[in-house]
């Protein structure tokens, strides 16, 4: 016992306590940011390869503290163990359908789509919430898009997964984002309740380097085509990685070659329209 206390207190380093202090002042920071409604939404277009024309946004949360951008993956991960993902969450979805209302009015084939942490999916209101929120901005519920991780369907509570079918039902897709870089992929892609794959920028990236592992990159491709599955791919900066992507049957592109995620007042001036054509 007395070896472990004093184990205990060397570990302890004060480079520990700087660092739960900083993650208490975010904590603390994004609390207050998300009363006060700080928390902005940029919006990122997703280009149709057949159409040649913008047929989706998604919506990317910002948060600024103190001055400078804080990463969405790292303030995401705290609103996950704060329990602020909910709050969060619920604002992203209600900031963007009232933003992009009238744009997605003009045409029923656009959609919005919005990121879900698996922690919002354990509340069991959270498809009537997202409904609610959708019908309260006249947004049909058809032109949402959920866009989640693979790791939300291994939780075993199956609530988590009526979720999304109880959404699917009210004809809201859902996205599998970050395709490729999860345990299960191609296996069990059939099984699960997805209505598009997003193919993973890292994969994307392999466009560069030449590498051996583009194979994987187009049998992913060619198997969620085969499931009857749409499929975008994020990350493109290149014309010759939106070429190669066309070509082997993405039906949609998203990425910095298009346009970097924008504020909506400068949404539509950011696309970039060189791409594909
Ligand atoms: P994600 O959903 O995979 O979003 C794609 C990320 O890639 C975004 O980073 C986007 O800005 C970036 N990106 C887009 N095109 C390119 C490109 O051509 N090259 C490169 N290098 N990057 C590109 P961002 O906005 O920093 O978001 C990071 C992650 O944070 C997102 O990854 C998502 O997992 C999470 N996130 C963002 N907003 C929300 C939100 O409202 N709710 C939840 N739950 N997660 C969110
Ligand atoms: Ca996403
Ligand atoms: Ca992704
Ligand atoms: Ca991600």
């Amino acid at each position: 016992a007395k070896e472990a206390g004093k184990n205990c207190y060397l570990h302890f380093r004060p480079q520990m306590l700087a660092e739960l202090l900083a993650r208490t002042q975010l904590t603390a920071g994004l609390r207050r940011a998300v009363e006060l409604g700080q928390i902005m939404v940029h919006y990122q277009p997703v280009v149709s390869t057949e159409l040649l024309e913008v047929v989706q946004f998604e919506a990317l949360a910002r948060w600024q503290f103190e001055g400078k951008l804080i990463p969405p993956d790292e303030f995401i991960r705290i609103a996950e163990r704060s329990g602020l993902i909910r709050d969060i969450g619920a604002e992203v979805l209600r900031r963007s359908c009232a933003e992009l209302q009238p744009w997605l009015a003009e045409d029923p084939a656009r959609t919005l789509a919005v990121n879900v942490s698996g922690v919002q999916l354990l509340h069991r209101d959270f498809a009537e919430r997202v409904l609610d929120i959708a019908a309260c901005g006249d947004v049909d519920p058809h032109q949402l898009v959920l866009e989640v991780t693979e790791s939300v369907f291994f939780d075993p509570r199956s609530h988590v997964i009526a979720q999304l079918e109880g959404l699917r039902a009210a004809g809201v897709r859902v996205a599998l984002d970050d395709f490729g870089t999860g345990y299960s992929s191609l296996g069990r892609l059939q099984e699960l309740p997805v209505d598009i794959v997003k193919i993973d920028k890292s994969f994307v990236s392999l466009l560069h380097t030449g590498a051996e592992k583009l194979p994987i990159l187009t049998s992913m491709i060619h198997m969620a085509r085969s499931l009857g599955l749409k499929v975008t791919a994020e990350g493109i900066e290149t014309p010759e990685q939106a070429h190669y992507l066309i070509a082997h049957g993405c039906d949609a592109l998203q990425g910095f070659l298009f346009s970097r995620p924008e504020p909506d007042d400068r949404r539509e001036l950011g696309i970039r329209h060189t791409a594909a054509a």
